[in-house]
């Protein structure tokens, strides 16, 4: 039978076998990042919904694995923003009763982190990561084309709370595109952020080449090492050299 909600098997260089699960329509999220790998967001919301059935969703992912080798990481991604799924939390809770050795994890853009109901959700985690490319609102809404209802603020309070909750590692990555988020101001100030923050890695990248987006140029990539290299967190430079 075609597989609804589980895409191929994928290495992943930190998580290993990494099988992804999706539980959102393509594309439901609250930006609409320009780099986006999954394209233009379609239904842009900040609201919580039961897009699938968790029962449904969970069958699929046990049925996967009495039937394969099991994966060293499952990754709860959704169709774009993860916490839009009012059942996450749910569904995390019952994959990792039932594969307890089994990493899990999910990338979120941290919109919905205020809600005490997203961080409860994201806690049933074994490792959360986060996106964050920008401290500066400008470059912020320039690179991410957020949703109307997206605070800003609220983004940067929302992580720090649920540093303050989750006792388990969190990811930040941050994505540079040139025009977009390489002022000195947004990376310098990005850095006293993930310096406060104390993420367990923090993992910098850059635009995949696009038609219509420059290439950093060394200028810039060597500032933002020269930031970077100075936090007392884990760095790790994708697509760097
Ligand atoms: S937050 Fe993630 S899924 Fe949403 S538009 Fe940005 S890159 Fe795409």
């Amino acid at each position: 039978m075609k597989k609804k909600y589980l895409s191929e098997i994928l290495d992943h260089p930190l998580l290993g076998k990494l099988l992804p699960v999706d539980f959102s329509p393509l594309k439901t999220c609250s930006f609409n990042c320009y780099y986006c790998s999954l394209g233009k967001t379609t239904k842009m919301s900040m609201e919580r919904e039961e897009f699938y059935p968790v029962q449904d969703v969970f069958q699929e992912v046990d049925s996967y694995m009495q039937k394969n080798d099991h994966p060293d990481t499952i990754f709860l991604t959704g169709s774009g923003e993860p916490a839009l799924y009012s059942k996450f939390g749910e569904l995390a809770r019952k994959i990792k009763k039932k594969y307890p050795s089994i990493t899990i994890t999910a990338y979120s853009n941290a919109s919905l982190l205020t809600d005490p109901e997203v961080r409860k959700d994201f806690c049933e985690c074994d490792i959360m990561q986060f996106n964050l490319n920008a401290v500066k609102a400008e470059e912020f809404r320039k690179l991410n084309r957020h949703h109307g209802n997206v605070k800003f603020e609220n983004v940067l309070d929302g992580l720090k709370k649920f540093r303050t909750e989750f006792n388990k590692p969190i990811w930040v990555h941050s994505i540079f595109g040139d025009n977009f988020n390489i002022s000195e101001e947004n990376i310098i100030g990005l850095r006293n952020f993930i310096s406060e923050l104390k993420p367990d890695k923090y993992i910098i990248r850059k635009f995949e080449i696009e038609d219509d987006v420059k290439p950093l140029t060394d200028e810039t990539i060597n500032f933002i090492k020269s930031q970077m290299d100075s936090l007392d967190c884990e760095c790790r430079y994708m697509g760097f050299n």
